[in-house]
């Protein structure tokens, strides 16, 4: 391709609106504009490394003996109340009607669309396992669409759909949508990791989430070097410590603590550690209030309450409930006589003993609170979230963080959404069974980005040869000079001849401007002809990762790109 004939507007300017690198280098070097928040326009350059990506799932997903299909955007509401997921999805799912004034949304994700595919159509247990998938745009009305095309309202997703006949082939086509989920990002060139999530609004009970290393990602992995454990910051398990209490039973006793709301101001006035308070926390949920008692230093996951309660709404209360049930303001609510709400403690709480706690009256506090004794709960369980210094449960090891971008996600969903909306097959006896699916999305804008995360300098991106929009940048620095000129022209055929994909920079500009571009955009090799090397037949070759080019002369460069072109794809290799 040549440059002069190519839609490529880079800015030399860093975008006020980009918030993360992979955003501010995309815009910067041409690939995506901004249409409204979340909503985005791929230009030549851009898409081309969508393609790309695409491919080598649709690669991966083919040799998986997945079928590839196309569902529609627009799906009808009946469909969603089939599965009550109308009512719960919430915002997130763009809702409209026709001019019928029929309702429709615009398809999250197509749990519903491809069981509704198949509920009539796939009848015999002969006809499993079947796994569908498509690639094609998802809209969702994020709350805070941000980082560009990390968290889009519009992007573009693998999703895929597996039927089996039962768990046995569940747990193969899962394990086939990992390796080929492996693969995947292998190919992509991304250091990444897959951990145990949580399965939010999709449901199921299994579920894995494949991540990839990056400090400006959003999830947090926590892991255990020793054995191996890995999982979202929303799912991790931890040891849960030993609550310290040697000085004996103390009598309950109310104290003055005049404005006192925080964790911190209420210790730091009585002089005693965070983790000697018990935060009394009133959240609301489908089923009513409920109170959450957690240590003072830990923080609620919601999460793991969600699961605990078996409720899908969680939110905390607004202060007027809060006064309502406590009968005082926000900041001095506990479990001491606290009625009308379920009592949720988190599961270190028993063993705990002297602690502090809201007294439900303004500016008092009680000290010496003993759980038995003075207060107790309906539920407990792990309700916090594990943080820095806590052990693995399963070795005891200190459990490491880190952040990451999450690119996949897989999850056995089991007959959730079969049953919901009677699809089911005839199995050996003849008799009606419920498919046992699963169900796998990868995000390809996503992972676009999240390999510039991985992958830049000051100057701009660094593509993984698998994904570079070209391969190979050639760089006349002069176009003016006829011997240079020519030279590039010959260059150009012979690479493209080989197979080499080239992005010619023919246009009449200066040196400093071009090498600042082929910087920017990040194709992996760079082919420089100047002036200086022109006169002894030499040109400079030099991969983008590195420092320093190489003298070659013109005759050996074509060797010379193939040769690094396949060393690089040899890095990706699965
Ligand atoms: P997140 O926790 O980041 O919101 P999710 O759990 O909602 O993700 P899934 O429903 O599992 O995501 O969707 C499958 C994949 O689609 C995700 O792994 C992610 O790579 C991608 N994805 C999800 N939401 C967005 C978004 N708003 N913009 C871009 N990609 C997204
Ligand atoms: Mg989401």
């Amino acid at each position: 391709m040549r440059l002069t004939s190519y839609y490529m507007p880079t800015l030399r300017e860093k975008p006020a609106e980009a918030e993360i690198l992979s955003h501010q280098l995309m815009l910067r070097g041409g690939m995506i504009r901004k249409l409204a928040s979340g909503i985005y326009s791929f230009l030549p350059l851009g898409y081309r490394v969508v393609r790309k990506v695409e491919e080598i799932i649709r690669q991966e997903m083919n040799a998986k003996g997945a079928l590839e299909v196309f569902l529609p955007v627009v799906q009808p509401a009946e469909l969603w109340r089939e599965t009550g997921r109308w009512d719960r999805f919430g915002k997130e799912l763009l809702r409209f009607k026709d001019r019928g004034e029929r309702e429709f949304c615009l398809g999250p994700t197509h749990e519903e669309v491809i069981t509704d595919l198949v509920r009539n159509e796939l009848r015999s247990y002969r006809q499993l396992p079947v796994n569908l998938y498509q690639i094609h745009v998802k809209f969702r009305d994020e709350t805070r669409p941000r980082f560009g095309l990390m968290r889009a309202r519009e992007f573009v997703m693998k999703d895929a759909y597996s039927f089996d006949a039962d768990e046995r082939g569940l747990s193969r086509s899962y394990q086939d949508m990992y390796d080929a989920y492996s693969r995947i990002f292998t190919r992509c060139g991304l250091r990444f990791t897959a951990v145990e999530a949580d399965t939010g609004a999709i449901g199921g009970d299994v579920s894995h989430e494949f991540m990839v290393w990056a400090e400006t990602g959003e999830d947090v992995i926590v892991r255990c070097c020793r054995c191996g454990y890995a999982a979202n910051l929303e799912r991790a398990e931890f040891q849960p410590s030993k609550g310290k209490w040697d000085e004996g039973e103390k009598p309950l006793e109310k104290v003055y603590t005049p404005n006192m709301k925080t964790v911190e101001e209420v210790t730091g006035f009585l002089g005693v550690s965070p983790s000697c308070l018990i935060k009394t926390l009133l959240y609301q949920t489908e089923k009513g209030f409920v109170a959450l008692m957690v240590p003072g230093d830990r923080e609620v996951n919601e999460t793991k309450v969600l699961h605990l309660l078996g409720v899908e709404e969680l939110e905390l209360a607004a202060s007027v409930h809060v006064e309502e049930i406590t009968g005082a303001p926000v900041g001095f609510a506990g479990p001491v006589g606290l009625k009308g709400v379920k009592l949720v403690a988190d599961r270190t709480l028993d063993g705990m003993g002297n602690v502090v706690v809201g007294a439900n009256e303004e500016d008092y506090h009680f000290v010496n609170a003993t759980p038995g004794r003075d207060f107790s709960w309906d539920v407990a369980g792990d309700i916090v979230k594990a943080r820095p210094g806590d052990r693995c449960h399963r070795c005891g090891t200190a459990l490491e963080f880190s952040k990451g971008i999450e690119v996949g996600h897989i999850f056995k969903l089991g007959t959730k959404y079969s049953e919901a909306m009677g699809a089911r097959f005839l199995d050996e006896k003849g008799q009606e069974r419920p498919f046992v699916m699963g169900c796998y999305g990868i995000g390809v804008t996503r992972t676009a980005a999240s390999a510039i995360e991985q992958s830049h300098d000051d100057d701009g991106i660094i593509w993984p040869i698998s994904i570079a929009p070209f391969q190979c940048y050639l760089l006349p620095t002069n176009w003016e000079r006829a011997d240079i000129r020519n030279a590039a022209e010959g260059l150009y055929h012979r690479l493209l001849e080989r197979g080499v994909e080239v992005l010619l920079d023919d246009r009449d500009e200066r040196a400093g401007v071009k090498f600042k571009d082929a910087d920017l955009i990040g194709m992996p090799i760079r082919v420089t002809l100047g002036e200086r090397g022109i006169k002894k037949g030499l040109c400079e070759v030099k991969l983008r990762r590195e420092e320093r080019p190489r003298d070659v002369s013109i005759e050996q460069a074509i060797e010379e790109v193939v040769s690094m072109r396949d060393a690089l794809f040899k890095e990706v290799a699965v």
